[in-house]
């Protein structure tokens, strides 16, 4: 298997990284001929949603993965990937690939609270080390997104089709389930 890893900005080694400690193989996006190679699932990574919307369209990257996505590519978003693959943004008109049934509002847990750590339960998972950095919360869903986590009672993690999102950062731990849960959901397709 091969996961290609959106790599225009923001926390795309520590993915990759994880990708290695597995044993899988992967493609760092960066241009339209990375695209070339074969892949069998895709992670947009964390980063600024702001920032990485304007490199897709200007890199001429936004198009062919909005495909992909469309025709049934897993993908898996972090934080800023979240905001992504979100059909809403609160506050905001713009949106990205705008392909999941989730309305999201950014830097939800305010400017004193931007990061933290805390451990959470992941339905299918348990127990997970959870990492914040000036996350996103998902507010409104549609019925089929099933919710996979919460913290606080602020959604945090669901799962829609093939697609998985997450408002904190399994990457940045030593904690490899939530990214075997992903490999899991592409390997089933
Ligand atoms: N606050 C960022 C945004 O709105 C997301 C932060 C992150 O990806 N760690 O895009």
């Amino acid at each position: 298997m091969t996961v290609g890893v959106l790599a225009l900005q923001g926390g795309f080694a520590e993915h990759v990284h994880a990708l290695n400690k597995l044993g899988v193989s992967s493609i760092e996006i960066r241009r339209p001929k990375d695209l070339k190679s074969p892949m069998d699932a895709l992670i947009l990574p964390g980063g600024e949603s702001t920032v990485m919307g304007r490199l897709l369209r200007e890199l001429d990257l936004y198009r062919p993965l909005l495909d992909l996505i469309r025709q049934g590519m897993p993908v898996w978003g972090t934080c800023a990937g979240m905001i992504l693959l979100a059909n809403e943004v609160e506050g905001e008109k713009d949106t990205h690939f705008a392909v999941m049934p989730i309305s999201v509002r950014r830097n939800a847990f305010g400017r004193q609270l931007g990061s933290f750590s805390c451990s959470g339960l992941f339905t299918g998972i348990g127990d997970l080390p959870m990492t914040f950095i000036r996350a996103p919360i998902i507010q409104k869903v549609n019925k089929n997104v099933q919710i996979l986590a919460t913290h606080d009672n602020f959604r945090v993690a669901a799962r829609y089709d093939t697609m998985l999102v997450t408002a904190f950062h399994p990457e940045l731990t030593n904690d490899t389930r939530v990214l075997q849960y992903f490999l899991g959901m592409a390997n089933a397709l």
